[in-house]
Formats: structure tokens, C-alpha cells, sequence
């Protein structure tokens, strides 16, 4: 009994190999997103064997945008993005033009028309939103200061775009009525304006409107108790308002989805239970990948090598460039303009879009559509050289002080930077500084005994170093992290995290190194401390039970007290 079921063989069979070639990267010591990228490749049509549907790979990509951007707004706040305006607008709106005046420069030396040119330089000066917040994601740099201005640096350059694809088709008019220029600009003008008012309007119906609707909303299906509702509600707030803000604003569905996101981040509670409930957002993110593999056709690095080089150099050194310049200028740090140059030399869905206006609008000839395609997964294949290209040259700024983005890079093409060994001896190590291991580790402190703190996630790894603690920072299944925390030195190993498989990892590698170390992990259920125990751990907390003991605890003591002090 067999079927045409093109939807279920374009996610099955994307998720099926960007897994395998994903693997098979991961075992070579590559970024996973070059595996994804390359299962793109083996089922687009430019290979053989099975051939996936491609629009619906795009599509499919879309829903990883809308729901990586619905969970960038959960950690956006409006105040976050208005205080990085000041050079995210310029910053962008300076690195698109000298973007798009390097592309224009390109076509006219290729003998493209000045419109095609226009088209080819914007798509190239357009950053992917997957790639980037993927970027930053894996190095942890997403909550920073950096990784603010990167993506509101990335939403102006969205803006921009939802200009540009509407300015396009206006503007091939007026190109392609010769000597027609001053009746489109009455057109043009007409357009832009009624554009930026619906974005306008947009932004106004979701700060007076959905700020008051979408918690409450939330609020009220939480009340029903039912947890399939409310991941339900989530979902639907977050692709609604993407579709929405696409059908009735014109807007895209990124920025619509952030602004989702971001609203919903004002309540605390719904914030919370939001972001548990997007676990689709990894796989429709791979499946991104995936689709951008699909379009890419090899012949083009045989067919015009010299177009594709100057193209990559427009993507990754000119708009790097450009970025580093207009980030110092407006007084940031080195760091900070490396990282914002690193995480935006690459192109992504946006320039898709336009290759293909561009050609349906018979303004830029195939081979503009070919090299941005190529372009596109270049840099993306690119990007994580670029990004331990910038973390290099950091270190060299800086040799003394280890950022934090360099210790925590674990994607990164090159070995990733090494951790500084502690010298403590007989110390206690705290893995995790959350609402567990920062308790731990005020009672060490308390106590005045030497430990050490590992902690991935920046925020409370900020709170451990402002509470005074000596920090290593990454993932502590990572054996070089453990490694420098002196394993085979400590006496106490207390693993204050709450994923059971992680921590697993820690405690056999913590037990293999050694024997004598006393190991207390942290667990959730029966089964968890089974297999805690087996990996090695000494004692395991069930949370749960000490919580019903200390409930206990509270109703036992007024009854075991004599009945008269009951009474008043
Ligand atoms: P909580 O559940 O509030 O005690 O928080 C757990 C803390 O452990 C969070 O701050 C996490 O960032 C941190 N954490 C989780 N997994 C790891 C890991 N593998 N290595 C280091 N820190 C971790």
C-alpha cells in the first residue's frame, strides 16, 4: 500500500539523514550544522538518489525561524531592544548599504543591470536568523550584551527587508519603464509609507493588544489544568501571531513571532512554561539547515569559481568589515564588534526570497540566484571558522582575562580554547549554580571550604562570580571541564543539575578518575537514582522526597506536641 505522502518523506527523510550526517560530522570533530547541510545537499535535486520536495523543505524552515524568534522574544524584553537601538539601527542600515554597494559593484562587472545588482547586493547583505541565533545559542552568548545588539541588529536588517521586498516590484517598474523613473517615485514613496505603517500599526496592535490579550489568555488555560492545552495555547500564540502579522501586516513571520514571544516573556509564570514547550524548535532548525542543503548545486564552484569567491568575500570579509568598523566607532569593545562581525558574515532565508524576486522579476539573470544559493551555504559552512577566527583574535586581545564566550565555545571548527586548571586541592566541586548548587555553595562559603563552581549558561555563571566563587565555565559532561576542575584532587563532588543523563556522564567520569571522591547527585525520581548509583554517586537527593519530608516535618511537629499548647 503505498502512497504519495511528500510531507511526511520531506521531514522524515531531513530529520532521518541530518541526523546521520549530523553524527558522522560530530564523530569527525565537525559542527553538527555542516552534517545538516550536507543531508540538505544528498536530497536536493542536484544529487542522486532520493529527492525531497523543495518548497516544502522551505516551508517547513520557516516554522524553525518563527519558533527560534517566538523563543529569542521569551528572553527579550522591550527594554533590552530599545536599549541596543542606538547601534543596531545604524550599525545595520550602514552595513546593508556598503553590502549592497559591493554587490552592485560585483553585477556591473558581471554586466548585470543596475536593478539586478541592487537585488544581488541586498541579498547579500542580509544575515540568517537561524544561523545567527543557532550561533550564538551554542556559544552561550545569546543573554550577553553582545548577543543583544546582534539580534537587534538582526530585526532591524528584518525591517529592512520587509522594505525591500515590497520597494523591489516598484522599483523594476520604474526600471523597466525606460525614462519612467519620476512617475514610479509618486508610486514608490506610496509604498514605502503605507509599508512602514503597517509595521507601525503592528507594533501598536501587539504593545496595546496583545500585551493585554496574550497572558491573559495564557493565564486562563493554565487555569483548566489541562497541560496539553496549554503547550497547545503556546504554540498557537506563537504561529498565530507569525501568520498573522505575515496576511494582515505585511510583516514578516520572524519579527512577527518575536513580538509574540516577547509579550509573552512580560508574565513570568507563562514565561516559563512557554519555553518548556517548544521542543519542536531544535528540529525544525535542523530542518532549516536541511533545506538550504537542498538548493544547492554543486556545478556552480566548477562553472564560475572567480563569481563565487568575490561573492563569499562580499558575505564574510566585506560585511565583517564593515560591522567591525561601525561597532568600534560607536565605542564597543573588540570582543564585542568581533562577535557581532563574526555571528552576521553569512547569508540565510532572506536572500532566498529575494534571489527569487530578483528573478521573477526578470531584474538579475540565474547565475545571481546560483551564487547567492552557493553563497548561502558557503558562508553558513563558514561561520563557525569565522566565529573561532574572532575568538582567536580576542585571545590575543586580551590574554590575560578568558572571555566567556572563548571558554564556552563547544562548536567552534578549531579545538576549542583551553580552560585554566584550579589549584585547589582537598576542595569540593559544585556542578550546576542554580536554585540547588548555588545553596551548596553558600553553605561551603559559609563554612570556609575551599570549592569550585561549573556552571554553562552565562547568567548564573555571572552570580556565581559576583557572589565570589571560583568559576569554570562550560558543560560539565565535557571531560576538559571536569578535567580542570582537579578531579583526582577534590574530596567533595556535589552534581546540582537537574538532567539525570548529564549528570550520569559526570558522576562515571568523576568516579573513573577518582576513587576516593565523594559524590552527591542530585535526582528526581526512583529510577534517576538507580542510575546515579550505578554511574558511581555515593548519595543521591531525591528533590521530591525531601520536599515531602520537610511538608511532613511541618504537620507532624504541632501534632506531637502536647494538646493543650494547641489551645489558645
Ligand atoms: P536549578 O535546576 O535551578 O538548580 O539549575 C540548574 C543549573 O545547572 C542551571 O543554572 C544550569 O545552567 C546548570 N547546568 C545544567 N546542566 C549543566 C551542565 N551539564 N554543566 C554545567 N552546568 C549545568
Amino acid at each position: 500500500m503505498h502512497h504519495s505522502t511528500p510531507l511526511i518523506a520531506t521531514i522524515v527523510g531531513g530529520l532521518v539523514l541530518a541526523f546521520v550526517f549530523g553524527a558522522i560530522a560530530q564523530r569527525l570533530r565537525l559542527p553538527p550544522l555542516v552534517g545538516y547541510l550536507l543531508a540538505g545537499v544528498a536530497m536536493g535535486p542536484n544529487t542522486p538518489g532520493f529527492v525531497a520536495d523543495q518548497s516544502l523543505a522551505s516551508e517547513l524552515a520557516e516554522l524553525g525561524v518563527i519558533l527560534l524568534m517566538f523563543g529569542v522574544g521569551l528572553h527579550f524584553s522591550l527594554k533590552d531592544l530599545l536599549s541596543v537601538r542606538k547601534i543596531a539601527v545604524p550599525g545595520a542600515v550602514v552595513q546593508i548599504a556598503v553590502a549592497t554597494a559591493l554587490g552592485v559593484g560585483l553585477a556591473l562587472l558581471l554586466g548585470w543591470p543596475l536593478g539586478g545588482g541592487i537585488v544581488f547586493g541586498l541579498a547579500l547583505s542580509v544575515a540568517s536568523t537561524v544561523v545567527l541565533l543557532r550561533a550564538l545559542q551554542d556559544r552561550r552568548l545569546l543573554e550577553t550584551d553582545r548577543g543583544r545588539i546582534a539580534v537587534g541588529w538582526l530585526i532591524v536588517e528584518d525591517l529592512a527587508m520587509v522594505l525591500a521586498l515590497v520597494l523591489i516590484p516598484a522599483l523594476a517598474e520604474a526600471f523597466g519603464a525606460a525614462g519612467g523613473a519620476s512617475v514610479g517615485a509618486g508610486a514608490i514613496a506610496a509604498t514605502l509609507a503605507i509599508t512602514i505603517g503597517k509595521v507601525m500599526a503592528f507594533v501598536a496592535v501587539m504593545l496595546i493588544g496583545g500585551r493585554r490579550l496574550i497572558p491573559r489568555i495564557l493565564d486562563w488555560v493554565a487555569r483548566t489544568g489541562s497541560r496539553e492545552l496549554f503547550t497547545l495555547s503556546v504554540l498557537a500564540v506563537a504561529l498565530g501571531v507569525a501568520l498573522g502579522a505575515a496576511y494582515l501586516f505585511d510583516v514578516s513571520f520572524a519579527l512577527g513571532a518575536f513580538f509574540a514571544g516577547m509579550i509573552l516573556a512580560e508574565s513570568p509564570l507563562s514565561h516559563r512554561a512557554a519555553e518548556e514547550s517548544l521542543p519542536l524548535r531544535d528540529a525544525f532548525a535542523v530542518l532549516f539547515f536541511v533545506s538550504v542543503g537542498m538548493l544547492f548545486d554543486p556545478s556552480i564552484v566548477l562553472r564560475a569559481p572567480l563569481q563565487l569567491l568575490a561573492t563569499l568575500a562580499i558575505i564574510i570579509v566585506g560585511k565583517s568589515i564593515a560591522a567591525f568598523v561601525i561597532v568600534r566607532a560607536f565605542g564597543y569593545t573588540r570582543p564585542t564588534a568581533m562577535t557581532i562581525a563574526a555571528s552576521l558574515s553569512q547569508i540565510g532565508e532572506f536572500s532566498f526570497i529575494l534571489a527569487g524576486l530578483g528573478l521573477a522579476l526578470g531584474l538579475m539573470p540565474q547565475q545571481g540566484q546560483d551564487l547567492i544559493l552557493a553563497g548561502a551555504i558557503l558562508s553558513i559552512l563558514f561561520n563557525p571558522v569565522a566565529f573561532a577566527l574572532a575568538e582567536r583574535g580576542m585571545r590575543k586581545a586580551a590574554p590575560l582575562v578568558m572571555p566567556a564566550a572563548a571558554t564556552a565555545s563547544a562548536a567552534t571548527a578549531e579545538a576549542p580554547a583551553p580552560l585554566r586548571t584550579t589549584t585547589l586541592h582537598g576542595h569540593a566541586i559544585v556542578v550546576g549554580y542554580g536554585r540547588v548548587g548555588s545553596l551548596v555553595a553558600a553553605g561551603l562559603r559559609e563554612a570556609g571550604a575551599p570549592h569550585l563552581v561549573i556552571e554553562d549558561r552565562e547568567k548564573p555563571a555571572a552570580v556565581a562570580r559576583a557572589d565570589g566563587a571560583e568559576l569554570l565555565i562550560g558543560n560539565a559532561a565535557e571531560p576538559r571541564v571536569l578535567q580542570a576542575a582537579n578531579l583526582g584532587g577534590a574530596s567533595h563532588l556535589f552534581v546540582a543539575i537537574p538532567q539525570s543523563f548529564e549528570a550520569g556522564q559526570v558522576v562515571k567520569q568523576a568516579r573513573k578518575a577518582n576513587a576516593e571522591l565523594v559524590i552527591v547527585a542530585r535526582a528526581h525520581s526512583d529510577a534517576e537514582v538507580s542510575y546515579l548509583q550505578q554511574c558511581g554517586a555515593n548519595m543521591t537527593i531525591m528533590g521530591e522526597r525531601e520536599i515531602a519530608q520537610a511538608m511532613l516535618g511541618l504537620a507532624v511537629v504541632p501534632a506531637s506536641r502536647p494538646p493543650d499548647s494547641l489551645l489558645p
